[in-house]
């Protein structure tokens, strides 16, 4: 083996300087800014718009936006690291961040002409929220049977339609919508569309009431001839379903670090409770059931920490990661289960009741398994991989 491949085998889990750094900034606001917050804001629903901004300050907003458009110029193992550490203390946190990162601006870096992410990435560096609509009433895991209509007209383009379930609804600014420029096309005919809030015609439906990350907003939103003009298309007209495919298997790794995140944050509530925690005569944690069960949940985790990162150092590297990335979901996102439900089996009363937070991550576990893929549809990819 040369010396130089010798060189460059870096252990997945050895952070480069700079990521250490960025990891370590991100901790420290969560534990400071977000753990405070969190019981708050599952009650209310609701993330404060303060926070928003501080998370821009924090530079986490814009992780791969290029420092001459206003972002932080890094890499998208830093997004992924930002969203395991957001996560630890607040999975709603860590997926606003996400879909603003691995969805929205991953979009705009990839697809976007100079002139597109001259137009938008400032803004979405320093203050303005993204979101990313595909999902619709009829068309879930079978995204591409999409019915929201783009007409052409004069030098732009008409939506009508609905969207279902956006992340970020509440927030945004800026929204990124696929519809079809022709129906008859099938999947041929998506295309990708920015439209702004406040464009006439578009307008922020019913917020979901949800089982888990209640503080993050998921919204309807409604097409009623809402005109964008030819230059808010993203990428071509008619390959929108190539924006959708490969940004969405990235997003994959991002909510593949949200549910290792939950999975740390739950396994750390676990052990800090079972060693204070006397019955008796002892502390549960040095009963030898409980600590198995322990070092169970922590083994699963190293595991999912190892399918994440190693998912997003292939993205990062140019490699293909399509496989990868579909097994650090649907794997990370049963371990966040199974690590929450432990959590409140081991806190015994207390694990059921809000006065502790693993009851939360319980439920905010959930969704790991249905958005941005069900873990069926990922089984679905893994399979025709090693079938093929
Ligand atoms: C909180 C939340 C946030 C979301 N955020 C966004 C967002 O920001 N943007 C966006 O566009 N969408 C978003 N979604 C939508 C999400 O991606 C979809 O809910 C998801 O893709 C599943 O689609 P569905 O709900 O229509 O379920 P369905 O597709 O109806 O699936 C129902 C069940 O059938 C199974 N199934 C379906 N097809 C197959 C098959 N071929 N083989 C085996 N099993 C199958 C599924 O695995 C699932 O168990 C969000 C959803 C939620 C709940």
């Amino acid at each position: 083996m040369s010396q130089q491949l010798i060189e460059h085998a870096q252990p997945l889990t050895v952070l480069a300087e700079d990521e250490t750094m960025f990891r370590d900034s991100v901790r420290e606001f969560a534990e400071a800014q977000v753990r405070p917050l969190v019981r708050q804001m599952d009650e209310e629903a609701k993330i404060p718009r303060a926070l928003i901004d501080r998370l821009f300050e924090l530079g986490v907003m814009g992780i791969e936006i290029p420092e001459a458009h206003g972002g932080a110029g890094g890499r998208f193992f830093h997004a992924v690291l930002a969203v395991e550490e957001l996560s630890r203390i607040d999975p709603s946190i860590g997926v606003l961040v996400d879909v603003q990162n691995t969805l929205v601006i991953n979009a705009l870096l990839r697809f976007g002409t100079e002139e597109t992410r001259r137009r938008w990435l400032p803004a979405l560096a320093s203050g303005s929220v993204g979101a990313y609509a595909l999902s619709e009433a009829g068309s879930g895991s079978d995204a591409f049977a999409l019915t929201t209509r783009a007409q052409e007209d004069g030098d732009g383009f008409v939506l009508n339609g609905r969207k279902l379930w956006i992340t970020n609804g509440n927030e945004a600014n800026i929204f990124i919508v696929f519809a079809t420029v022709n129906p008859d096309a099938g999947y041929r005919g998506i295309t990708a569309f920015i439209v702004e809030r406040g464009t006439a015609g578009l307008s922020v439906g019913k917020k979901e009431d949800k089982l888990g990350i209640r503080a993050s907003s998921t919204c309807e939103l409604v097409f009623e001839d809402c005109r964008v003009p030819r230059a808010n298309v993203l990428g071509e007209i008619g390959k929108g379903y190539k924006t959708a495919i490969e940004t969405l298997n990235e997003g994959r790794i991002g909510i593949g670090a949200q549910m290792l995140g939950l999975a740390r944050g739950a396994l750390e509530h676990s052990i800090a409770y079972t060693k204070e925690r006397k019955q008796f005569g002892r502390a549960v944690a040095e009963f030898q059931g409980v600590q198995f069960q322990l070092a169970r949940a922590a083994m699963e985790i190293e595991a999912a920490r190892l399918s994440v990162y190693n998912a997003a150092r292939l993205r990062d590297a140019g490699r293909p990661f399509l496989t990868e990335a579909a097994i650090c979901k649907i794997f990370a996102s049963e371990v966040a289960e199974r690590t929450a439900s432990l959590a409140v089996n081991l806190l015994g009363g207390n694990g059921f009741v809000k006065d502790y937070p693993v009851e939360k991550l319980y439920r905010d576990a959930k969704i790991g398994q249905i958005y941005e893929g069900t873990s069926n549809l990922q089984l679905q990819t893994i399979a025709k991989q090693i079938l093929s």
